[in-house]
């Protein structure tokens, strides 16, 4: 079967609420490289949407996971739990940020996680209300939907959406919003929308992944703590794209030197298999009943076990190292690119290896540029390239590679991007 006679089985047979982005249908991986049923190869720049931290298909995680699944692929977390599921909870604990004893559940996507610490900050506040930011992304379920700041496509037709949500400015400097703005907004919706003291939390992703890759600044993560700190409201770092190394840290909340009440993790916990979890301080954890959390694949054996050794191979490969190594070269070569195209090459920025590229249509004033994105990540897989696109304005390209990326295919990547750049831009 071809790439187009499978886009066409597809199309018949799964509706195109959930589409996909290339008619590109992969046969093999190899750590940062993918290649598709035509015999075409590709160097992967997407890894599944940050998944595959550690490669598709590292050794260990494939040995591991073999080795699980002859002695048993499951049995529920909550009737006969195992060993597996306890080693990764105590590590987990351990890596999350800040000193608090901290407890973990297990879950299997991230809306699952983001909703089961709405649950818990509930439980443990008695209070009803969530504020999450403009431009967040927080899943596709009916409540992380519902705190998921944009309209299209995740919100329209899908309504009517839980109450009690709320939303406020990201301060993102080039689009005018500054620190200052976004705090006073907060305040204000404290003295018009909610009384602080009903706020359970405060929901916040410390670079906004889907909605562009722009890094929360310190001091806001910091004045977030101190707000929540001064009215009683658990404050969620929704940590799903950013975690397991991505940013140069194990969590980019370490970045700030803040430690949030819950975590969100999933995607770069497991090289693929579908596991998430949330880790946050004891006594709020505890607060819901027992049975209250939980479910079916939560903690599946399998994952667990990829889960460990994905743990392994980033302390053994030294992959946080690693992402700012990568993050610095993608940088220093798209910076090249935005001295020889500066009216359309808005900003780079990374934090570790969570790479952006925001396109504009001006050297000297913010107008974003979403045809160039979108003529980019249409043309990229002829040039051999999987790329994402991201950003409130649909005008960032990111870079989310392999931490186990090489540097020789990182600068192959690299020379095709700018090939394809340079082709649409001159
Ligand atoms: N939160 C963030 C920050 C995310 O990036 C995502 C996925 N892009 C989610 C939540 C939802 O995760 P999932 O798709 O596994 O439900």
């Amino acid at each position: 079967m071809t790439n187009q006679e499978l886009q066409a089985r597809k199309t018949q047979v799964i509706a195109r609420g959930q589409g996909n982005l290339y008619p590109v249908y992969i046969e093999r991986g190899e750590n940062a490289e993918l290649w598709d049923v035509d015999g075409n190869r590709y160097i992967d720049f997407a890894t599944g949407i940050a998944v595959c931290n550690t490669g598709h298909s590292h050794p260990k995680v494939v040995a591991a996971v073999k080795q699980q699944l002859d002695k048993f692929s499951h049995t529920c977390v909550m009737v006969n739990p195992y060993e597996s599921a306890i080693e990764l909870a105590e590590k987990l604990t351990q890596a999350a940020p800040g000193n608090s004893e901290k407890k973990a559940i297990f879950v299997t996507t991230g809306a699952e996680a983001v909703e089961n610490c709405v649950k818990i900050a509930r439980a443990h506040t008695g209070r009803r209300g969530v504020i999450a930011f403009n431009g967040g992304f927080h899943g596709r379920t009916n409540l992380a939907m519902a705190l998921t700041g944009k309209i299209t496509p995740y919100k329209n037709l899908f309504g009517p959406f839980p109450g009690d949500i709320f939303h406020a400015p990201f301060p993102i400097e080039s689009h005018g919003i500054s620190i200052e703005e976004s705090l006073r907004a907060l305040d204000t919706l404290f003295k018009v929308d909610i009384a602080s003291t009903d706020v359970a939390a405060i929901i916040v992703e410390p670079v906004q992944g889907e909605g562009g890759f722009y890094p929360a600044p310190a001091e806001f993560l910091r004045a977030l703590r101190e707000r929540c700190d001064e009215h009683g409201i658990v404050l969620i770092a929704d940590e799903i794209q950013t975690g397991f190394g991505r940013t140069g840290k194990m969590f980019s909340f370490e970045h700030a030197d803040v430690e949030p009440d819950l975590i969100t993790m999933a995607k770069g916990i497991a090289g693929g298999f579908p596991i998430a979890a949330v880790v946050g301080k004891s006594q709020i954890m505890d607060a819901p009943l027992p049975g209250g959390l939980g479910g079916t694949y939560g903690g599946s054996p399998v994952a667990c076990t990829a889960a460990l050794s994905v743990l392994e191979i980033i302390d053994q490969e030294n992959l946080i190292a690693r992402a700012n190594q990568l993050g610095q070269l993608f940088n220093e070569r798209l910076t090249l690119l935005q001295n020889q195209f500066p009216e359309v090459i808005h900003d780079v920025r990374n934090q570790g290896a969570m790479i952006a590229l925001e396109l504009g249509k001006s050297a000297t004033q913010f107008i974003p540029n979403p045809e160039l994105t979108q003529s980019l990540i249409a043309k990229a897989a002829e040039h051999g390239l999987i790329l994402l696109a991201c950003g409130f304005y649909g005008n960032v390209i990111r870079f989310l590679p392999a931490l186990t990326m090489t540097d020789a295919i990182a600068n192959e990547g690299l020379d095709k991007f700018e090939r394809l750049f340079s082709q649409l831009s001159s």
